[in-house]
């Protein structure tokens, strides 16, 4: 996977990204990072890329041209994804994520000031993501972020290949609360069910704590894993006619011994 970012700020980008994971993933070859410095395409004899708006308001605007030579300059394939990072975009989720990391490569275009002239959005750009509904002063933290998620789920970058399968939002579930050494800790204790070394009843209750939570904290996600998932439901209301079935013969032989 190929990441090109377009940036004013390509210091931003590469120091967070050749850290931790994602460096290493850098330095194995699995994911490939080129920042191109949009203002090294100004044309202008102040290196300036930002003009004031047509119509008047507040703040200044990237204008179309360097933006535009700076995406020409990596002479990608015409169907390349190209992410303008933008308030004014669809809300990026673990779906979208999914969706991008099956790509080769991927431009980021990352705005500052009051964004980018339209212009040029409309001439080279196939995506627009928001982080979120909140405004942040430029790109490079929302290009971050995305690439990061994106990253997890390329294949070799994370040392365990189904860690991802388990995450939050992967099946429209939280993760479920977890747990490492020590077993006491300031008096509280791991579940036992977590010691049990008992595997289908620790999935059980994984799945269970998933729910839980998920319904309390993100009861709109809740719903779109009920409507999908029917066959939970019919499961367990079978297993608990199934548990009262047990209950009741177990206190009908106790009521027949004490007959005796
Ligand atoms: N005037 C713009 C508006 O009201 O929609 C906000 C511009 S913002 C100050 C500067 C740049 O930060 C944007 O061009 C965009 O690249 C980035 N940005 C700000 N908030 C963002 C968000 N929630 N998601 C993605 N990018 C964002």
């Amino acid at each position: 996977m190929r990441f090109d970012v377009l940036t004013l700020f390509p210091e931003q980008i590469s120091s967070y990204f050749s850290q931790s994971i994602t460096g290493r993933a850098l330095k194995e070859g699995i994911i490939e990072l080129n920042t191109v410095n949009i203002r090294d395409y100004s044309n202008d004899p102040h290196n300036s890329v930002d003009d004031y708006t047509y119509g008047g308001g507040a703040g200044m605007l990237m204008m179309p041209g360097p933006v535009y030579d700076a995406y020409k300059s990596l002479n990608v394939p015409k169907d390349t994804r190209v992410v303008y990072l933008t308030p004014v975009g669809r809300v990026f989720d673990q779906k979208y994520a999914i969706d991008l990391s099956k790509e080769k490569e991927i431009v980021f275009i990352c705005g500052h000031y009051e964004g980018i002239d339209e212009r040029v959005i409309d001439e080279i750009v196939t995506d627009r993501i928001s982080i979120g509904d909140y405004v942040l002063t430029g790109g490079e933290t929302a290009a971050l972020v995305v690439m990061d998620a994106v990253s997890r789920l390329v294949p070799g970058v994370l040392g365990n290949e189904t860690s991802f399968v388990d995450e939050s939002f992967y099946d429209d579930l939280l993760e479920y609360p977890q747990y490492t050494r020590p077993e006491h800790w300031m008096g509280k204790d791991v579940p036992p069910i977590l010691l049990s070394g008992d595997h289908a009843a620790v999935d059980e209750w994984r799945l269970e704590e998933s729910i839980r939570i998920t319904k309390e904290l993100r009861p709109d996600l809740y719903e779109k894993w009920a409507v999908s998932h029917e066959e939970y439901f019919i499961k367990k209301e079978k297993k608990a006619k199934r548990e009262a079935e047990k209950a009741r013969k177990r206190a009908k032989k106790l009521a027949n011994t004490n007959d005796l």
